[in-house]
This record gives C-alpha cells, structure tokens and sequence, in this order.
C-alpha cells in the first residue's frame, strides 16, 4: 500500500474513477494547468464551442429575426425543464431568466407582497453577500416595519438547524438560505430546514447556486417552494450564463412578478397596453432571454444529465475526503486550517483551506505556481472540485505545491496588497 501523499496512489484512485472519462468532453488546453475554481466559473465543454458556431452562424447568421420561431422563444423553458431534472422539480416548475441576484430579488418582493401581515425576513450570516443585499435593499422598499434576522454561526462554518428554528417565528414570511455557503462549504439539510420552515406558517427560498450540479437536490421531495441558482458553476454554462427561478406549482398563480415586462405577460404578441400575468412560471420572466449564453448553458447540462448527479456526488465526496487526508498529513503541520466542515454530510464540493498568508499563497499558487483556486477573506483559500473534470493526482498536486510554497515560504516576495478578483 502506498501513502495518500504518493503520486501513485492519486493515479490509482484515477484509474478506479468511473466518471474519468468526462474530463475530455471539456477543452484543456494546458493540461499542465490545475483548474479548482469550477465553483467559480466552471470549464468550458466541448460541445459548447461547437453549439455556439451554429447559433451564431447559423441561427442568428441565417434565420436572423424567424430565430425566434424555431426554438428561440421557448428555450428558456426547455433549458428550465432540464435543470428541472437535476433538482428534483417538474419542468414547468423551473424558467431560465436574469442573474440570480435579479431573480432573488423577484421572489422574495413576490412573497412579501403576498404575505403582507408578516413582517421578517430570514436568512444567516454565511450566505452570499449579494444574497444580503438584495433582501436589504427589498426590505428598504417595503419599509421600515419590516426586518431581516441574521442565524448566526457558532463556529463561523455551519449553521445549526436549531439556530435556525429559534430565528424563525410566526411573523416571518420568508427564510432564504444558500444551500450551500460559498466560503466554507457548508451544506444545509435542506429537508429539515424546510419543514420548520413550514411548520411555522413560513416560506423558505434556496440559493442553489453552490450545489446545483454536484449535490443531489430534491426540490419536491423536500416540498420546497422557491429556489433559484445559477448556470455558470458545476453546471459550466460560461461566464454571466442566464441563472433559473424555480417556483412550485401551487404558487406559480399566488405570486406576482414585481418587473413586470412583456416576456412574462399572458399573450405578449397581442401588444395589449396593460399588463396581465402569464400563467405558470413564464410569468417569472421579464425581458428578452440572451439567447447567447442561453445555448451555451445546454451542452454542460446534457453532459451532467448523462453522468448523472448521484455518482458526480460520489466521486466529489471521494475528492473532497482525499483533499483532507492530504491537508492533514501535508498542511495541518504547516499551520493550515480546514475551514470547511468535517462531516462530509455537511459538505458541499469545495473545501476551504485557511492560513494567514492566505491571500499571498493564493496569488502565488495562481501566478506561478500553475495552481488556480481562488481566495475570500479573511484567510481562505477555496478549492472546488468539478467532478466531471479534477482528477485525483490534480488534487494531490494541488497540495504538494501548496506545501512547498509554504515549507519555502516563496510568497514573501509578494507584497501584502491585493488584486481587485482572485
Ligand atoms: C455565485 C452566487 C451568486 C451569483 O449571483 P449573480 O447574480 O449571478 O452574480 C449568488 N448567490 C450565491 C449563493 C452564489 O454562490
């Protein structure tokens, strides 16, 4: 037996890896390159490239305005009935529109608007800040009788279904998680969140953006009522690709979009002067869809369809096990942290490694060392793992060269400011 250190027993877990093949769907073009940052922007797929020369050349280039009718107009859709599968939804439960940030926005003015007798809103302290800004600058339209609660954190990593439950009361109207927190990993147990959500009269609203395509999730099972995400991560849909909005069947017709525009309108070829909602989710939408990136969201989707979520879970639950082993043995004695939970029930897949001279290992691991995580204050360096493409001696050498970059301590040379995005 050789050790998890070893190059020979990365290559091992490599050869047994039954998803291995994926890797050459997506280009690399410098295979010398460790790329663990697809929670980030995931890879580009191959058959993305070969999708996109036709729409451009061939469905804009040609068809030009009648685009529309063959197939433009309804992709958003079909593109929503595919993620559908990936979360446990119907397909007319889920619409591909905006950034996840418009989208929040729109459910969670949606919900108080319809819940107007109930007054907070609730969410917690390791969720995307984005995801905050948008329930505050929701909260300074509807006024000042309302307020959004903070679960606090105890260990600065993971969030207790307990915290949660005695933040919620019977004037909360909706609670919006991450399912998955973007800076340690975290991952809820969705299922029991959402019941005591529901059990206190409450709507709850998940950001999937951190685990939709590397985390089974099952929307109905768990009988979820509002979820958005977005495309450009595990699903690898390409930098500022559309994100989805995901509404239960039953409240589809309760909420109401707050932007109203003509995509999201009943008949919106008549040209009427006023506005009525289209039924079901298309009511969700506001503007035209960019139908760019929208094409370049299917072939990432196709390709996770065929390898199927269960075992993309597994092989990122093997992954994500072995980049610990090899921090305990390699890191830990260097005065790494792990910043990301233990359990790997608690885990999503990426796992967050903290030093104080994170930031300046980072840059170096990037710029020289051939090594791109990314870094988030105040001292995590995040490294993602993208089962269809990291490989295990990937992983392994990711952390060998973290090692010696720290054993040598190389990132002295750099000074101690930072670049505006690692
Ligand atoms: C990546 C991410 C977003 C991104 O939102 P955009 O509107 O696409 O910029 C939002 N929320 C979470 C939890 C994320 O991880």
């Amino acid at each position: 037996m050789t050790s998890p250190t070893d190059v020979e027993f990365a290559r091992e877990l490599d050869r047994q890896d039954e998803l291995a093949g994926f890797r050459e769907a997506f280009v690399i073009d410098n295979p010398e390159l460790i790329y663990l940052d697809g929670n980030s922007l995931g890879r580009l797929p191959k058959r993305t490239v070969e999708r996109l020369r036709v729409v451009v050349e061939q469905e804009w280039g040609g068809r030009l305005v009648r685009g529309w009718n063959d197939g433009w107009f309804e992709s958003p859709q079909r593109v929503g009935a595919k993620i559908a599968k990936l979360i446990g939804a119907e397909p007319d439960e889920v619409i591909v529109c905006d950034s996840t940030s418009v989208n929040l926005f729109k459910l969670v003015l949606a919900t108080l608007q319809t819940h107007p007798d109930r007054r907070q809103v609730v969410s917690d302290e390791l969720n995307f800040p984005s995801d905050l800004y948008v329930l505050q600058s929701v909260l300074r339209l509807v006024g000042p009788e309302y307020r959004l609660d903070l679960v606090r954190s105890a260990d600065g990593m993971s969030i207790s279904t307990d915290a949660v439950r005695s933040t919620v009361t019977s004037g909360t109207a909706l609670v919006a998680l991450s399912h998955v927190t973007f800076k340690s990993g975290f991952l809820y147990n969705m299922a029991a969140v959402t019941d005591l959500v529901h059990n206190a009269g409450s709507l709850v609203l998940w950001d999937l953006c951190h685990s939709i395509g590397v985390v089974p999730i099952d929307l109905k099972a768990a009988w979820v009522d509002l979820a958005v995400g977005c495309t450009y991560k595990y699903l690898n849909g390409g930098p500022g690709s559309p994100a989805f909005i995901y509404v239960r069947r039953n409240l589809q017709d309760q909420l109401t979009n707050p932007i109203w525009g003509w995509f999201g309108r009943r008949s919106q070829f008549e040209f009427g002067l006023d506005y009525e909602a289209a039924p079901g989710v298309r009511r969700f939408q506001t503007g035209t869809p960019p139908i760019l990136s929208l094409a370049a969201v299917e072939p990432g989707l196709d390709l996770l369809l065929e390898a199927g979520v269960n075992r993309v879970r597994a092989k990122s639950l093997r992954q994500t096990e072995y980049l610990i082993d090899l921090w305990e043995q390699l890191l830990a004695p260097l005065g790494v942290t792990l910043n990301s939970p233990r359990n790997p029930a608690q885990r999503g897949s990426h796992v967050s490694l903290g030093h104080t001279e994170g930031l300046r290992v980072a840059r170096l691991l990037i710029e020289e060392m051939q090594v791109i995580p990314d870094f988030r204050y105040p001292d995590n360096i995040r490294f993602g793992i993208s089962p269809l493409y990291t490989s295990f001696v990937e992983i392994r050498e990711a952390l060998v060269r973290f090692q010696r970059v720290l054993a040598e301590r190389i990132y002295e040379k750099y000074p101690l400011d930072h670049p505006a995005v690692t």
